[in-house]
């Protein structure tokens, strides 16, 4: 393994990221757009980024993501990609027949200028997009930002085209899901089911990217949220937005299109995150929390406290996305673990803020840091300064855990070499007993493997 050779010793660097703990911004727009019923994404760029992209989804959700490109030559590279963009959207239109088309730029076309919004207008102007179909495109060069602000930059899309303000105001509440899996999409619904609030949730990849086999092909699943659901959004009560770097540039866009005011609170990870998230729903839709609730969350308390005596004092090391990876951490603190150290590829300034917030008094030793630099590799660094006990994060920990001798838990984007994060969500309560038997499973699977025979125990 390569990373046998890493050292202990950390060094400031300013431009170099060595296996960085993010990826590419087209594929967060690419993800984003496959929430949305009837759509296609388009990737304006050249071939090779876009079956990166495609591949990428597809490997973590083990299901064909389709999606389309300009197809860059090197003439495209040189006077700008307007004519391929113009053939494409009439091409798309005839051939794939979406509903909506999602186009979301990439380095290439960024770096020589094109501008997606005039490209777009021309086509409409020249008649190229049929009637009752539409196009929405955002801004992604992959250059700054990760697949996270990818993704908020596409939802920001999303909404800015879609929502509508009329005079007949609705009794329903705009959720908008961050980065999470099409089971967590599925399980915000039924959490928003259990509590009788009408919601629109925006974007929805559950019956996208988790269909069911029925010997069948289809382009476009059943899923995703629809364009009446999304012209709706501009009449309801409130906007809740889950995880401040996916969410809140669509639900700031929201509010000053359609006047409909936000929250923003975590994505629903754990015991708090989630209390605080049904408390914002409940308080938003005006309703009263049922015993079916309450019964759910005393589960998990009662899984934590079955089993505190595993979780107390071990050393974690997480890395993965900020609205992610923020009530993950507050959850293992809950739970009298030490995360120790943090990296995060994704920009944003509340980043030490927020985990200051729940670390300072109770991990006071912590190491964390976000940005470019803020990389597997110094995560690595800081593992062979003093050891953990776990590590959380996508497939790519795995190099770590292995060299290290480390459990690991597979948790955020990617995961190329397990399933189930598709079907079974992490968000609320019973998210959090997933999570928790994650843990355990891998500490307590070390425990057995690493035991002296004395001390193998067959009840734990
Ligand atoms: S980083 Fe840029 S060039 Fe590379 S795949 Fe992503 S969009 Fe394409």
């Amino acid at each position: 393994m390569l990373l046998r050779h890493t050292t202990d010793k950390v060094k400031e660097r300013k431009a170099l990221t060595v296996n960085p703990a993010k990826t590419c911004q087209p594929i967060g727009a690419m993800y984003a757009a496959l929430g949305i019923h009837g759509c296609l994404p388009h990737s304006h760029g050249s071939q090779g980024c876009c079956s990166y992209h495609r591949s990428a989804l597809t490997k973590h959700y083990k299901e064909p993501v389709m999606a389309s490109t300009s197809s860059f030559t090197e003439g495209s590279s040189v006077f700008g990609g307007q004519a391929n963009l113009m053939t494409a959207i009439e091409n798309i239109f005839a051939i794939y027949e979406p509903e909506i088309i999602a186009v979301h730029s990439t380095c290439l076309s960024e770096t020589i200028g094109d501008d997606l919004g005039q490209i777009v207008a021309k086509a409409r102007d020249e008649g190229k997009v049929p009637f009752g179909k539409h196009i929405i495109q955002a801004s992604t060069p992959s250059y700054v930002g990760s697949h996270v602000t990818g993704y908020a930059n596409m939802l920001e899309g999303i909404v800015r085209y879609f929502p509508e303000k009329t005079d007949e105001k609705k009794r329903q509440i705009n959720l908008l899901a961050g980065w999470v899996e099409p089971s967590d999409m599925r399980e915000l619904k039924r959490l928003a089911g259990l509590l009788k609030v009408k919601s629109v949730l925006l974007p929805d990849t559950s019956d996208v990217l988790d269909t069911p086999m029925t010997g069948s092909y289809e382009m476009y699943p059943k899923g995703g949220t629809t364009i009446p659901d999304m012209i709706s959004m501009g009449d309801s009560m409130k906007t809740i937005g889950l995880g401040d770097w996916g969410t809140r540039k669509a639900a700031v866009m929201l509010d000053n299109k359609c006047k409909v005011p936000f929250e923003i609170v975590d994505i629903p990870v754990g015991l708090r995150a989630t209390d605080r998230f049904i408390q914002a729903l409940a308080k938003a839709g005006k309703v009263s929390i049922p015993d079916s609730l309450t019964d759910e969350r005393g589960r998990l308390v009662d899984v934590i406290t079955d089993m505190h005596q595993y979780l107390y004092g071990k050393r974690v090391a997480i890395y993965g996305d900020p609205d992610n990876i923020i009530p993950l951490i507050e959850f293992l603190t809950d739970m009298d673990m030490k995360p120790v150290y943090i990296v995060s590829g994704t920009p944003g300034k509340n980043f030490d803020k927020r985990i200051e917030e729940i670390l300072s008094e109770r991990v006071p030793e912590a190491k964390y840091k976000n940005g470019p630099q803020a990389d597997m590799l110094l995560m690595h660094q800081w593992i062979k300064q003093e050891p953990v006990d776990l590590i959380i994060g996508n497939t790519y920990g795995k190099y770590i855990s292995r060299d290290e001798n480390i459990p690991f838990v597979r948790m955020g984007f990617p995961i190329l070499d397990r399933v189930g994060h598709s079907y079974f969500p992490t968000v609320g309560y019973m998210g959090g007993i997933r999570i928790l038997e994650k843990i355990l499973g891998a500490i307590m699977d070390y425990q057995d493997a690493t035991s002296p025979e004395e001390s193998f125990e067959l009840t734990m």
